[in-house]
């Protein structure tokens, strides 16, 4: 396999970067598609459309309808094709991201993505997660292209919930923890190859962004204020980890966050708050990892508030056998956990939970989060 990084044409991140959308669509098309729902509008509207009306675009406005389903992105694919949009533009959350992309790959269109939440890797990516009617998640596709253009405003995303900056985190924390197995393993990327140096670099850079900048970072979301410290975990959240994800590696902690959604009592949860237990149980499952890295990661996410045990993912109590749903997904063919140097069991999988499960209470404990 080759090494094959790949990546969004050009990623724009700042304060008010919105009012100066037109600037940068004009270069890519004259027709865009902005899908987006009412919330997402009602904040940042004004702006975006004030821009896009300073460079003579007017754009054809779609009200996003929930999720990122394959009916909902055929809706939007007949309207590229009755208006003649030439970029489609998702402003607002990772599905609405999703059906973005997935309308702008199927007609053959500009894709731009403009996050006002960093709490997942959708921005940067070629990917899209498919939901069912229901809500159900159904798989993901991987498209043969990144977003043309990632329009990142980080006062909006500031302004947004802190929680959505710490799921972001926890999704961004995952990435070099399962880059760094599937580099030992050789096991595959997303991108179609194996990782480069510059993936793994910017996976580690990523993590290392969260540990020194996260809790300044969250503390100044929660003053209502854009400092330098939520500059860097934007640009960790959206860019390194996406990047990194992406073109690195995924494995367990990405896996058993998956699984997690087929459970009623997790379905409140973010990804990225799915993804920071999924972390932890890796850890716990990881031979080759030393405690201090295991430490490392607990306490960060302590600290930040993501959850750490089963309770913290509404899971009371679970019984080995409700686990075991999780562990003989996990150790299925096909799945993220082939990517370990080690052969990933079932049983395994219910142990290393319920470790984390015990380190996480006891390293909230003392640190006195109740
Ligand atoms: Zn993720």
């Amino acid at each position: 396999m080759h090494n094959v990084l790949i990546a969004p044409r050009k990623y724009v991140q700042g304060r008010g970067a919105l009012a100066e959308a037109g600037k940068y669509f004009k270069i890519l098309g004259r027709r865009p598609l902005v899908l987006w729902d009412s919330t997402v509008k009602d904040i940042v509207g004004e702006t975006l459309l004030g821009s896009l009306a300073e460079e003579g675009i007017e754009p054809v406005d779609v009200d996003f309808r929930g999720d990122c389903t394959h009916k909902e992105a055929d809706r939007v694919i007949g309207i590229i094709r009755e208006t003649g949009a030439d970029m489609a533009v998702g402003v607002g959350g990772g599905k609405t991201l999703d059906t973005a992309k997935a309308a702008g790959i199927a007609t053959g269109i500009r894709i731009v993505t403009c996050p006002t939440i960093a709490s997942n890797d959708s921005p940067t990516s070629a990917a899209s997660v498919w939901y069912d009617e229901d809500g159900n998640c159904i798989g993901f596709v991987c498209w043969p292209f990144n977003p043309d253009l990632v329009l990142v405003d980080s006062l909006v995303i500031s302004r947004a919930p802190a929680r959505a900056l710490v799921a972001g985190m926890g999704d961004a924390l995952a990435t070099w923890v399962e880059a760094k197995v599937a580099l030992q393993t050789g096991a595959g990327n997303i991108a179609g190859g194996v990782s480069t140096l510059a993936a793994m670099t910017i996976a580690e850079l990523g993590y290392g962004i969260l540990l020194e900048h996260g809790f300044e970072a969250k503390r100044a979301v929660e003053a209502g204020v854009l400092t330098p410290s939520v500059e860097k975990v934007i640009e960790a959240n959206i860019l390194h980890s996406g990047l990194g994800f992406e073109s690195g590696g995924l494995a367990t902690a990405h896996m058993i966050a998956n699984c997690l959604p087929s459970f009623p009592e997790c379905r409140g949860l973010m990804h990225g708050e799915e993804v920071a237990f999924g972390v932890i149980s890796q850890l716990c499952l990881d031979n080759a990892v030393s405690m201090e890295e295991v430490y490392e990661a607990v306490d960060f996410e302590v600290g930040v508030g993501l959850p750490v045990t089963f309770e913290d993912i509404g899971l009371m109590e679970p019984s080995r056998e409700q686990l075991k749903i999780i562990g003989d997904v996990c150790a299925g063919k096909g799945s993220l956990c082939e990517s370990h140097c080690f052969k990933v069991t079932s049983e395994a999988v219910v142990d290393a939970m319920i470790a984390a499960d015990a380190l996480g209470a006891e390293r909230k404990e003392a640190a006195g989060v109740l």
